[in-house]
């Protein structure tokens, strides 16, 4: 079968040696483990000029968010592994950036169409001490209901560690184009509940993977729910002006989401399953609301959640400093609550 890679075994010890020669390279900084946001999009232009418009605005708002907290962050656009082309390129490219890259803890996955719309939030990464997966989700979906959203794929964590390598193996032989994602998808339509019949597709392989083999890699997987790593946007995207009047962000929940990700909506491609002016609309309330937040820092903000232009928040000053010290997102008491 199809595999990602010649066959690592000892990556664990290996890292470990490595990180202790190379203390310039360290994978805690402060105290923190070292992360590593992953994104991208396909190598080629949208079918539609205004999905490249969306692509960017997608990445500008990932740099907002990992520039003001200090995360690193690659923007990958090749296909590592023909076989492994479109929402399957995720894998080869996160396992190339483990190996490449020891001093690296976590890495990150996002896609491309999902957006911080919290820019204070930070995940509570000590939580996850004795977990190498993150993912949002809910547990009764998944092994009551076997359903095919039980987990999003669109936002995860991975720690960079020989079970993650060894999941990434597990998890990869339904992704090669052709004939066995084609006959792959059948099994995965016959055995998840809600799956429409196409081709296997990332998030349904590895739902069908930790169902099957549950007691081989779950008691290492946290399945994440106290807030949005990934938020579903048709419930969020409207109520945008309600939370601005009664919430603040750092909260990350349904309060003040986190991430918004724009499911079924591929600006970038010929056809989603919402009308592309909904989702648009939308991605442009999504990012103004997200924009607003790194404004602020400058005394700006937009005139309205649908327009780009902004205006002044407040004056100018000749003591800046004051400014600094009450809107540096950075500062603890902007943190999580
Ligand atoms: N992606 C990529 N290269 C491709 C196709 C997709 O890097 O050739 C990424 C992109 O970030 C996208 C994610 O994989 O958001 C999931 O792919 P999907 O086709 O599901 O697109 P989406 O619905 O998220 O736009
Ligand atoms: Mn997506």
């Amino acid at each position: 079968t199809y595999t990602l890679g010649p066959k690592i075994s000892n990556w664990d010890q290996e890292r470990k040696v490595w990180l202790s020669q190379n203390p310039e390279f360290p994978n805690f900084v402060n105290g923190k483990p070292r992360i590593l946001l992953l994104t991208g999009s396909p190598p080629n232009p949208c079918d539609n000029s205004i999905g490249d418009h969306y692509l960017l605005k997608g990445i500008k708002n990932k740099i907002d968010y990992c520039r003001i907290h200090g995360i690193e962050i690659v923007y990958n656009m090749a296909h590592l592994d023909k076989e492994l082309a479109g929402y399957w390129a995720k894998l080869p490219m996160i396992r190339r950036l483990m190996l490449s890259h020891p001093e690296i803890e976590w890495i990150w996955w996002l896609d491309s169409d999902a957006m911080f719309t919290d820019m204070v939030f930070q995940i509570p990464l000590s939580k996850y001490d004795k977990h190498n997966l993150v993912i949002h989700g809910y547990p009764d979906l998944l092994f009551d209901q076997k359903s095919w959203i039980a987990l999003n794929t669109g936002s995860f964590l991975f720690r960079n560690c020989q079970w993650s390598l060894d999941l990434l193996d597990a998890w990869a032989p339904m992704g090669p184009k052709g004939p066995i994602r084609e006959e792959a998808g059948k099994i995965l339509t016959a055995n998840l509940k809600g799956r429409p019949a196409f081709e296997a597709d990332d998030q349904s392989a590895l739902i069908y993977l930790l169902l099957s083999q549950k007691d081989q890699w779950m008691d290492k997987v946290y399945i994440e729910n106290q807030y949005y790593l990934h938020g579903y946007w048709a419930g969020l995207v409207d109520r945008y002006e309600e939370m601005i009047e009664k919430y603040h962000p750092g909260l990350g929940d349904e309060r003040w989401p986190f991430v918004t990700h724009f499911v079924g909506c591929k600006p970038c491609g010929s056809y989603g399953d919402y009308p592309v002016e909904r989702c648009l609309r939308s991605m442009e309330r999504a990012f103004n609301f997200a924009d607003n937040q790194v404004l602020n820092l400058y005394g700006f903000g937009h005139r309205g959640l649908l327009s780009p232009k902004i205006k002044r928040t407040r004056n100018e000053t000749v003591t800046p400093l004051e400014y600094v010290d009450q809107f540096d997102i950075r500062r603890p008491v902007h943190g999580n609550s």
